[in-house]
Parts: structure tokens; C-alpha cells; sequence
């Protein structure tokens, strides 16, 4: 079996990534010294922020153990990249430090496809990381940069604002519910949802396009309900919610509404963006979401205030009691 150096070499340390020489003023301009020494020297471009997000994934808590290799190096990536499409930050490299109960050659090679694949997507670079035995865990440290003043921010809404979502929503809580065989799905059903759950798709030009425009963004790691209170709390204000303009999958349609409204309010691992923006800023909303190839539906209203309302398609409140994820509840 290899050694943890020889590990990173064959699968980690990529000569492109390597930083030095760098064409002027070009994507991976971010890095000027990569793998190899005791720290990786990032450059931002003149006069930009750098903005730093991390996630840490430990097996049978975020990720399943029949999760392939290759979608674990993607998802680990991509709820990174979200962070950082959430603050409306672009993406220049990341660092991973790796936990491996042993030298698994196979599952190194995965890992860093699924990686390697969702990184050149975003034209960015593995600088650096660490690498260790001990229980299956994957931590990415993403870094990006912004103009200072730019970051789309949490506390920002604003009453009048109304209330965006991108994407579909609750698709990765069912493919949970299939797993464990709560919800049966067809076989295709259960791949689709399957795939929002394991390969999310992070929502970087949508975050870029909107700096300037939205007043406050996040992305939905945690489930609708709780992400969204976070925004309300340190902004100070309230909300009205619509559960049925939360747009979904036509393989969620097809579930009882019940869990329709469970999967898009509460489920989390979405990794699509939440943001508000004033209500005559609506058509250039379109715009930039179009410029970005994502779809986004309007679903609510900030209010002056506290507290959330979640109310149905005819107004009337939903009865129930909605509460986003917390790790240690
Ligand atoms: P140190 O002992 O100084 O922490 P290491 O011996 O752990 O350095 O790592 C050697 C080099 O390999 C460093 O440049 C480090 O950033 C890089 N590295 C280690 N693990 C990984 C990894 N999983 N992915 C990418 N680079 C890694
Ligand atoms: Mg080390």
C-alpha cells in the first residue's frame, strides 16, 4: 500500500495546480505556490477580498458509505463552492485534508475525479491539504474573492424585499426518505432525486450575478425553514413564506403533498440559493438568473418585524410546526 506521500502525489498534487509562472490575469491566478511546501501562497487579484468557507463530511453523518468515490470528491467540493455562490464570491482554490481509515487506492483515485471534474468546471486549483488515518472524513477549505462592499450577506433584507429560490428544492430529502425505505421511489425516480442528493450543483454564476442586486443571500444546506430564519434573524425583520410556489422535481409532484411540503421546507443538502431583492428590482433578477443559466421562482415577502409565516397557495396558514436541521438537536 502507498505511503500518505505517495498517496498525494498520485492523486492530489497535479502538476497544473502547481502555481508559479501564471498567465496574466487568468482564473488561476488565485495561486502562486501550490502542493509540495509548507503552505500554499495565494494572490488574490489587486484590491479583492479573499472569501474562506469550510465544510467538514464525516461518513454516516453527511454522506452515506454507498456513496462512490467520485460523487463524494464532487459533493464535498460543491457545498463549498455553494458557500461561496452565496456570498457572491468567485472561486479561486481550495485545500483538503483528508481522513482515510486506510490507503485506498481506488477510493483516492474517485475521490479525485469527482474533484478534479467540479474544479476545472470552476477553473480552480487543489493548493494544499493534509492527509492522516482515522474514521472516513473530507474537509474542503474553499477560497474565492470579492470587491470589498460586494459579499451578498445574510443581514441584508430589507422589508419590501421579495424572497428568490433557484433550482428545485427537497429532491436530496427524498432520495433520504428512499433510502431508508420510508418512501418507495421506481427505480429512474430514485436515481433522479438520487443524483440532486449526491452530485447538488453549486450555484456560482448565479451568486456572481447577483452581487449588487440582492440584499441578502444563503445557500440551503439545512432545509428552507431553518436557513431562511437565519437570514430574518440578522437582518431583524419577518417573512411570509409561500410552501407552494417552493418550486419541485416532477418525481417530488408526484408525492403525497404532505411530503412534499416536509422535503421542500425542511429537507436539507439542496444547495440552492435563497436571496431577496426588492420587488422592483424583479425583472433584472430574471435577467441575472437567465445570464446564469439557473432558474429561480419568487416564493415570499420580508416584512417589517419577526417571526416566519408559512402560508399556502390561497393565503391561508399552514398549520404545523416547521424547524430546520440542527446537528445537535
Ligand atoms: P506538513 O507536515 O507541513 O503539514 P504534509 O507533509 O502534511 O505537510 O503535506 C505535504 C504537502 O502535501 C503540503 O504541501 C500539503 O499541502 C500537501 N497535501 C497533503 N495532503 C494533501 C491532500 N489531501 N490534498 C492536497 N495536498 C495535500
Ligand atoms: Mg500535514
Amino acid at each position: 500500500m502507498p505511503g500518505e506521500f505517495e498517496l498525494i502525489r498520485r492523486h492530489f498534487a497535479r502538476p497544473q495546480d502547481a502555481g508559479g509562472e501564471l498567465p496574466q490575469g487568468g482564473r488561476r491566478g488565485g495561486v502562486a505556490l501550490g502542493v509540495g511546501d509548507d503552505c500554499a501562497l495565494l494572490q488574490p487579484a489587486p484590491g479583492q477580498q479573499l472569501a474562506v468557507s469550510t465544510d467538514l463530511l464525516l461518513e454516516g453523518r453527511h454522506f452515506l458509505s454507498t456513496v462512490a468515490p467520485e460523487r463524494l470528491g464532487h459533493k464535498a467540493l460543491a457545498v463549498n463552492l455553494s458557500d461561496l455562490a452565496a456570498c457572491g464570491a468567485e472561486p479561486l482554490a481550495f485545500t483538503l485534508a483528508l481522513a482515510l481509515p486506510r490507503a485506498d487506492e481506488a477510493f483516492c483515485a474517485g475521490l479525485a475525479r469527482g474533484l478534479f471534474a467540479l474544479a476545472d468546471e470552476h477553473g480552480i486549483v487543489l493548493a494544499g491539504g493534509d492527509t492522516t488515518a482515522g474514521p472516513l472524513a473530507v474537509c474542503i477549505t474553499a477560497f474565492g474573492q470579492l470587491p470589498p462592499g460586494q459579499a451578498l450577506l445574510r443581514g441584508g433584507a430589507r422589508p419590501g424585499d421579495e424572497i428568490w429560490v433557484s433550482g428545485q428544492l427537497g429532491d436530496a430529502r427524498l432520495a433520504l426518505e428512499g433510502f431508508r425505505g420510508s418512501v418507495a421511489l421506481a427505480g429512474e425516480q430514485f436515481e433522479t432525486v438520487r443524483r440532486a442528493m449526491e452530485l447538488p450543483q453549486p450555484r456560482v454564476a448565479l451568486g456572481l450575478a447577483l452581487r449588487g442586486l440582492a440584499h441578502a443571500a444563503i445557500d440551503l444546506s439545512d432545509g428552507l425553514v431553518g436557513d431562511l430564519g437565519h437570514v430574518l434573524a440578522r437582518s431583524g425583520v419577518a417573512a411570509v413564506l409561500d410552501a407552494d410556489a417552493l418550486p419541485r422535481s416532477d418525481v417530488l409532484a408526484a408525492q403525497p403533498l404532505a411530503l412534499q411540503r416536509l422535503c421542500t421546507l425542511t429537507g436539507g443538502d439542496d444547495y440552492e440559493l435563497l436571496f431577496t431583492a426588492p420587488a422592483a428590482a424583479r425583472d433584472a433578477v430574471l435577467a441575472a438568473a437567465a445570464r446564469a443559466g439557473v432558474a429561480v421562482a419568487c416564493c415570499g415577502r420580508i416584512e417589517a418585524g419577526s417571526g416566519l409565516r408559512i402560508v399556502d397557495g390561497r393565503g391561508e396558514p399552514l398549520p404545523g410546526d416547521w424547524a430546520g436541521f440542527d446537528h445537535f438537536a
